[in-house]
C-alpha cells in the first residue's frame, strides 16, 4: 500500500496545529485516523457519495470514505499527475467526472484499499452512482443504492425515508451497531446549531471571514452525527470571532458559486487582491436547516436532501438572490466543473438574474481536480474584464 496520502494528512494536520488552527488539525487528524484504520489496520470501509447521510453511516462500526473528499485531498496535494488522462488509459469513461476518476486512481494505485461496499445516491449526479455501480459489478461488491425522487412533496419525503431506512436495515445485517440513533441525532443537531451560528456570523461580519476556509471545511457535512464534529465547528467559530477584522474599506463584494479548483486554493485570495474586492460567500457550506429527531430520523434525513438549496434550480436561484441581497454583493463568479451536469446548467439563469440586478457575472470553466483542464491565462483575461465591470457597476438590489 502506498502511504503518500497518509503522510500528507499527518504533515498537514501537524502544520495546522503549529499555526494554532486546532479545528482544522482535528478535522485532518480524523481523516488520517480513518485512512490508517483502513490501510494499516485493514478495517472495512464503505465508499459513499456526498449526499448519503453521514448520520446513517455513523451508526455502524465501519469506516466511511466519501469519494469526493478523498479525491479532493488527492487533488489539493497533486498526488497524481494528469488524473483525467491517466484514468482514460484504464478505460474510465471520457464523459465521467474527474472526482470519480481520481478516486478510481487512488484505488488502482493502491493508495487506498478496495472498499467492502459502495453506497450511492442518484442525487446530486448520475456520474457518481454510475461509477459506484460499475465498480461493484466489476469487483462483486455489495451496492447500496438510494433512489432520490425528482420532485419535492410530503409523499416523496416518505418514499425517500423508506429508501434510507432500507439502507439502514441492510447495513445492520452487514456491520455491528456502533452508536445509537439518539446519540447520532444529538451530535448532528449540535453540529448544525454551531454551523447555523457560523453562517449568521458570516452574514454579520463578512469582512472577517475567509471564504476559502469555508470551502475547505464544507465536507464536514459528511461528518454530521459524529461525536467530535460540533467541537471542530466550535473551534472554527471561535477562531472567526477572535480574528481581528482586516480593514477592507468600501470594496465591492462578490459571491463565489460552484466549487473551486482544489489544486489552486490561492485563486480566491488572488482575485481579492487583483480585483480589489472581497469574496463574501460561497454556497457549499450550507447544511440545510432540518433538525433531526429520533422519532422521525429517516423522514428528517429525507427532508434535508429534498429541501437542499441545490435540489431544484429554482431553490438555488432563490438562495443566490437572497445572498446577493444579504451581502449587498456587486458581482458573481461561478466556477463550472467540466462534465458536471449538476450545477453548471443553472448558469444561464444566474447570468440572467445578474443582468436584471445590473451586476457583473463571470463563469469560469475548468476542472476542480485536474489542472490540465483549467486555462489560467484565459481565466486571467476573463477576470480582468470582470474587475472592470465590477468597479463601474451600480447594483439595483
Ligand atoms: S462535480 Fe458534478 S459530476 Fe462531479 S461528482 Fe460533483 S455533482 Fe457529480
Amino acid at each position: 500500500m502506498d502511504h503518500t496520502l497518509l503522510a500528507k494528512l499527518d504533515l498537514t494536520a501537524r502544520y495546522h496545529t503549529s499555526i494554532g488552527q486546532h479545528y482544522m488539525a482535528a478535522y485532518l487528524q480524523n481523516q488520517y485516523n480513518l485512512l490508517k484504520n483502513i490501510t494499516e489496520k485493514q478495517k472495512q470501509y464503505i465508499a459513499a457519495t456526498y449526499y448519503i447521510p453521514g448520520e446513517l453511516l455513523a451508526c455502524f462500526d465501519v469506516e466511511a470514505v466519501f469519494l469526493e473528499r478523498f479525491a479532493g485531498f488527492a487533488a489539493a496535494w497533486r498526488l497524481l499527475d494528469h488524473p483525467v488522462a491517466r484514468a482514460d488509459t484504464i478505460e474510465f469513461p471520457a464523459d465521467g467526472c474527474s472526482y470519480q476518476a481520481l478516486f478510481h486512481l487512488l484505488l488502482t494505485e493502491k493508495i487506498i484499499p478496495k472498499p467492502a461496499a459502495f453506497a450511492a445516491m442518484n442525487f446530486a449526479c448520475r456520474n457518481a452512482w454510475q461509477y459506484c455501480k460499475s465498480e461493484t459489478q466489476r469487483h462483486y461488491l455489495p451496492f447500496f443504492h438510494v433512489d432520490v425522487p425528482r420532485v419535492f412533496s410530503q409523499r416523496q419525503i416518505c418514499i425517500l425515508a423508506d429508501e434510507l431506512q432500507t439502507l439502514y436495515n441492510r447495513l445492520c445485517k452487514m456491520f455491528p451497531i456502533k452508536a445509537e440513533i439518539q446519540d447520532v441525532v444529538h451530535a448532528s443537531n449540535e453540529a448544525l446549531a454551531v454551523q447555523q451560528e457560523m453562517n449568521a456570523y458570516r452574514r454579520a461580519h463578512p469582512e472577517k471571514c475567509s471564504t476559502i476556509d469555508f470551502l475547505k471545511l464544507f465536507p464536514l457535512y459528511n461528518d454530521l452525527g459524529k461525536p467530535d464534529t460540533p467541537d471542530i465547528l466550535q473551534g472554527f467559530l471561535k477562531r472567526l470571532t477572535e480574528t481581528a477584522a482586516p480593514g477592507t474599506g468600501n470594496i465591492p463584494r462578490v459571491l463565489w458559486l460552484g466549487i473551486v479548483p482544489l489544486y489552486k486554493n490561492s485563486l480566491l485570495t488572488k482575485i481579492e487582491k487583483q480585483g480589489h474586492c472581497k469574496i463574501v460567500w460561497e454556497e457549499m457550506f450550507d447544511f440545510g436547516n432540518i433538525k433531526l429527531s429520533c422519532d422521525s430520523f429517516f423522514p428528517d434525513l429525507a427532508k434535508r436532501i429534498l429541501t437542499s438549496r441545490f435540489f431544484t434550480q429554482e431553490s438555488r436561484l432563490a438562495d443566490i438572490l437572497q445572498s446577493v441581497k444579504d451581502f449587498g454583493a456587486q458581482g458573481i463568479i461561478h466556477f463550472s466543473q467540466r462534465n458536471c451536469r449538476f450545477l453548471p446548467p443553472a448558469v444561464p439563469l444566474i447570468r440572467q438574474m445578474a443582468q436584471e440586478l445590473h451586476i457583473p457575472f463571470l463563469e469560469l470553466r475548468g476542472d476542480a481536480v485536474d489542472p490540465g483542464y483549467f486555462d489560467e491565462q484565459a481565466a486571467a483575461m476573463q477576470l480582468e474584464q470582470f474587475y472592470e465591470q465590477l468597479h463601474r457597476s451600480t447594483p439595483c438590489i
